[in-house]
Parts: C-alpha cells; sequence; structure tokens
C-alpha cells in the first residue's frame, strides 16, 4: 500500500517550499510518504515536473457538464464552443499528466451546478450522469496507455455516489477500457448522509455503504482519505442558491460541505477492515506546509500501522 500526499504544483505551494528550505522529496520522507497525486489542472504542467514521485495524477473536472453535453448548452465552468472542443481540452490535460508517468489518474464523475450545491433538488439522476460521463470518457480512452489505471472518484453530487452497486455495475460496463478501478473518497461519501455527527458514525456508515456494494466494492483499488463531517452544516442553511453570489462565497460553501480534513479517531481504522488499497491518499486542505505537518500527524496517529 502506498501512502500518499495531494500536491498541486501552484506557485503558492513552490514558495512555501522554498521558504522552508525544503523539497517537496524531502517533505515526503519527512513524513513516510510515498509519493504525490498531482493534481494537473489543465493542458501544461504549472511550475515544475514532479514525474519522479507522481505516482497519480488527478485530472481536471467540470463541476457542470452534462447539458452542455447533451443539448450543447454552455454555462460558466464550460467555455468550450462545443463538444470537439472539450474532448480536445480534456485530450490536452491527459497529455500533460502522462508526462508525469503516473501508475494512475482519477476522473471525477459527477454533475451538479452551483444553485443545486444550494437547493439539493438535482435535475440529473445518477443513472444520466454516468451513461453521458461514460461516453465522454470512451472518446478519449485511445489516449490513454493501457498500462496506465483509470480510477473514477465518487462525489456527493449526482453520478457515482457509491450508494448502489447497479449503477457502479452499469458504469463500468459501459467504458471501454481495462483497467479500471474506483478511488473511494471518504469524505465525500460521508457528506451524502446529513444525519452524521461523529467520526464513529462516519466511519460505521462508510464500511456499511461498502459492505453493501458486496462484489463491486472489489474495485475499489484506492481511498482519498479524509473527513467530512457537514451534516449539521447541510442542515444549517437554507435550501435557496443566495442572491448575487460572489466566487469566494460559493468556495466557502463549497469547503463547508466537503471538508478534507483529517481524522481524528482511530476509529478510522476500521474501513481497511473492508478495503485493502493500494493507494491511500491523504487528501487534505492546507494552506502552508506547516499547517500541513499537524494535519498530517493528526491523521498518521489515527490510521496507525495498517
Ligand atoms: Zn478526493
Amino acid at each position: 500500500m502506498k501512502n500518499l500526499l495531494n500536491y498541486c504544483a501552484i506557485q503558492w505551494y513552490e514558495r512555501e517550499l522554498e521558504n522552508k528550505n525544503i523539497d517537496l522529496e524531502q517533505y515526503l520522507l519527512q513524513h513516510k510518504l510515498d509519493g504525490v497525486e498531482q493534481y494537473i489542472y489543465n493542458g501544461q504542467l504549472l511550475l515544475k515536473s514532479y514525474a519522479d514521485i507522481s505516482v497519480g495524477v488527478h485530472l481536471a473536472y467540470w463541476p457542470q457538464w452534462l447539458e452542455f453535453w447533451k443539448y450543447n448548452k454552455s454555462n460558466k465552468t464550460i467555455v468550450v464552443k462545443n463538444r470537439h472542443e472539450w474532448i480536445e481540452k480534456i485530450r490536452t490535460n491527459i497529455k500533460a499528466a502522462l508526462t508525469q508517468k503516473p501508475e494512475y489518474l482519477v476522473w471525477h464523475i459527477a454533475d451538479c451546478s452551483e444553485e443545486e450545491t444550494y437547493t439539493f433538488k438535482f435535475k440529473h439522476t445518477d443513472m444520466e450522469v454516468v451513461a453521458a460521463a461514460a461516453e465522454v470518457f470512451n472518446e478519449v480512452v485511445s489516449d490513454i496507455p493501457s498500462n496506465v489505471w483509470i480510477l473514477f472518484e465518487n462525489l456527493c453530487w449526482p453520478g457515482l455516489r457509491l450508494l448502489d452497486k447497479d449503477i457502479i455495475k452499469r458504469f463500468l460496463s459501459l467504458i471501454n477500457k481495462k483497467n479500471i478501478g474506483i478511488i473511494l473518497d471518504t469524505g465525500h461519501l460521508m457528506n451524502t448522509n446529513p444525519l452524521i455527527r461523529t467520526q464513529t458514525e462516519a466511519v460505521d456508515y462508510v464500511c456499511r455503504i461498502i459492505s453493501e456494494l458486496h462484489e463491486e466494492s472489489q474495485v475499489i483499488k484506492g481511498l482519498h482519505l479524509s473527513c467530512s463531517l457537514s451534516g449539521e452544516y447541510q442542515q444549517s442553511f437554507n435550501h435557496c442558491l443566495p442572491d448575487n453570489i460572489e466566487k469566494a462565497d460559493l468556495m466557502k460553501h463549497i469547503i463547508s460541505l466537503d471538508q478534507h480534513r483529517p481524522f481524528t479517531n482511530k476509529v478510522v481504522q476500521k474501513i481497511f477492515n473492508y478495503v485493502q488499497p493500494e493507494y491511500v491518499v491523504h487528501e487534505l486542505i492546507y494552506d502552508n506546509f506547516t499547517d500541513l505537518d499537524n494535519l498530517l500527524k493528526q491523521q498518521f496517529v489515527s490510521v496507525g500501522n495498517i
């Protein structure tokens, strides 16, 4: 099992490392991490290549794309003229990702508008989203070498939420590629149940969902391990899209829903009785590396020597 850190080579983090007089490789060694899952969100590398330590690459994602794909209706997140241009954009993103020689790529399967993140009244079903996502994926499949795994990630929005084994089965049956699996994001799964209040309840929920997937749970090859206890927040706001919403408000809302905090309770170890992942990405939100030191320590103490 490889323990990985989520990393994006933006100027902010690169400067942080410089100020600490340390490079990323050394930082990983200090924390006994085996590499990074690097986030590459456009068609070129950011400041630096991390090919030597990138075990995985998280590809770009578009939160809302389904209506564009089906009816050519553009929105704020899709700013291309037509399907062809979008597919080309995905292709250049994959090309940039492959320069990092990853063992796997991560692909989100979800569709959700800004409005839906507030109302929770979803326009599309999981099945509609996964069927269209498979169409998009199959358009670019020939760009991905067969030995590179594709790990599809669950979100709490319509798509691959992992709440129904038949949807997973159907989705994977539509994909024209071998070497495919799922990277289970524990926080995203917790976000699908607003009644959860504690880490113990959250872990019980994650384990129950995994066991209800029966043989479909075998396709879980990795974990994005983090904790998100947003149930209280989910029940606290009025479920209408606020007027004149600014980008910063939306970000605050999304981070309140999808928290990416470390587990601080050893109960998390129970998850490893239900899945034996090859990759565990400690996918935490961090402002700086001093902050990250503490977050990682908390999660490592909780996870123990799995
Ligand atoms: Zn994730």
